[in-house]
């Protein structure tokens, strides 16, 4: 009979699945719906490029009609409640399931900070990248009509909080931005002030090497960024942050990405989770629910010794994986795989000229040779979701 598959979530995860399962079953064994509330898929890594304007809008958004397998229906829609006793998934309609896949990704993790939530500019989504966008541009035409010096600085002061890949990428986007929008806006560069406030001793934490870390400070350094380490935030509000030794710190903009926690919509979700609300899977990426997986960033995995998965794309790609052959097995028998992540490294931007590399088999590296290993990277994503298409056009959007 043929079985009901339904996955929550168009992201690395969630294509990465549906792309695996389709090349071993066909539409008399299963019928697969795809739910993806923006949409199309989006290039979520490259969204900081967005943010600060190096790129468009149509260069972070992975056409889904265009790479989904023909049996893979995809419906343009948010899943608002999933019923796990009935096996139904709503949106404005009701959909049963067999198999379940939550593939819907992470939030930003306010870890409680009074104020941060309602009045930091979260750092996540596409949503979230025009915002920061339309409120950097508002602030540089703004703050030509102020004359008070006090005031003028504090719309001039833009605070990344958080030194992970994320923060450092947008730092790294920030800096060049903000040279530009000075230029345009007759705004002296040097009264901008660039921050990024760290909690931990460190930044880049998945960087091994310090000695690499810190070339990266000395190069943000260069466009005057102020990286504060051992800098917990304690409170934000309208008008600025207050940091654990008791400064406060006048700014308009905390732009907020210290950290992720599972997507808010598996709340209502009756599965075991974790303390940042990710869901609990084994090995074979099964939750609490034998009829329900999760993978990528929802999904929280713990190895036999003890390693919990990242919330990077290679997790997200390799949980989907298992969980498809998983599904297989199940259907047309066989034996179960059992997730075995190989990671390769990463390699963070910071900026358009600099970036700084982890990759296993190369060293751990700063410089501008990570800029094109990074696209080469990106494009072998290309080709591996999509085909040569798909790397032309990420060759027109980001290269040429
Ligand atoms: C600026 C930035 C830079 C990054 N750089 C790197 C990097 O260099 N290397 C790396 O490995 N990782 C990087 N990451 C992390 C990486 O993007 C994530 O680990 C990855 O996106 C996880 O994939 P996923 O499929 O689990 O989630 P996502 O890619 O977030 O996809 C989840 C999808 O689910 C959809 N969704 C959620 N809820 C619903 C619902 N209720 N109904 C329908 N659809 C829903 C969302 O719209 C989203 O498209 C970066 C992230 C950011 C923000």
């Amino acid at each position: 009979m043929t079985k009901n598959v339904i996955v929550v979530g168009g992201g690395f995860a969630g294509v990465e699945f549906v792309q695996r399962l389709s090349k071993k079953l066909s539409s008399r064994d299963v019928e697969i719906r795809l739910f993806e509330k923006e949409g199309d898929q989006t290039f979520r890594t490259e969204i900081h490029k967005f943010a600060c304007e190096r790129i468009n809008l149509d260069a972070i958004k992975i056409p889904l009609k265009r790479i989904l397998p023909s049996i893979v229906k995809l419906e343009n829609a948010e899943v608002k409640k999933i019923d796990l006793k009935n096996k139904k998934v709503f949106t404005d309609k009701s959909y049963d399931y067999d198999f379940l896949i939550v593939a819907a990704g992470s939030d930003p993790n306010f870890f409680g900070i009074p104020g941060m939530k309602e009045n930091a500019l979260s750092f996540w989504t596409l949503e979230d990248a025009q915002r920061i966008n339309n409120h950097v541009k508002k602030i540089f035409e703004d703050v030509k009509n102020i004359k008070d010096p006090d005031e003028r600085q504090k719309m001039l002061t833009f605070i990344v909080g958080g030194g992970g890949f994320t923060g450092v990428e947008l730092m790294g986007e920030l800096m060049e931005w903000t040279d530009k929008l000075s230029k345009v806006n007759g705004v002296d560069r040097k009264s901008v002030k660039l921050m990024m406030v760290e909690a931990l001793p460190r930044i880049l934490p998945n960087i091994e090497k310090v000695d690499v870390v810190n070339k990266a400070i000395e190069y943000m350094k260069k466009y005057g960024v102020d990286v504060r380490t051992n800098s917990m935030i304690t409170n934000v509000s309208a008008d600025g942050l207050t940091l654990k030794s008791g400064e406060f710190i006048p700014t308009k903009t905390l732009i907020w990405s210290g950290g992720v926690q599972g997507c808010a919509f598996t709340n209502q979700l009756d599965l075991k989770k974790d303390k940042r609300e990710r869901i609990i899977v084994n090995e074979y990426m099964e939750t609490s629910d034998p009829n329900v997986y999760a993978i990528g960033d929802v999904a929280s995995y713990v190895d036999k010794s003890n390693k919990p998965m990242p919330g990077l794309v290679e997790s997200a790609m390799q949980s989907a994986d298992v969980a498809a052959n998983n599904i297989i097995v199940s259907i047309k028998g066989g034996e179960k795989q059992a997730l075995d992540l190989k990671l390769h490294g990463n390699i963070v931007y910071v900026g358009k000229r600099y970036g700084v590399a982890n990759i296993k088999s190369l060293g751990t590296f700063a410089g501008y040779r990570a800029i094109p290993m990074k696209h080469l990277v990106n494009m072998q994503h290309m080709f591996h979701v999509g085909g040569f298409g798909l790397v032309m056009k990420y060759l027109k959007d980001q290269v040429f």
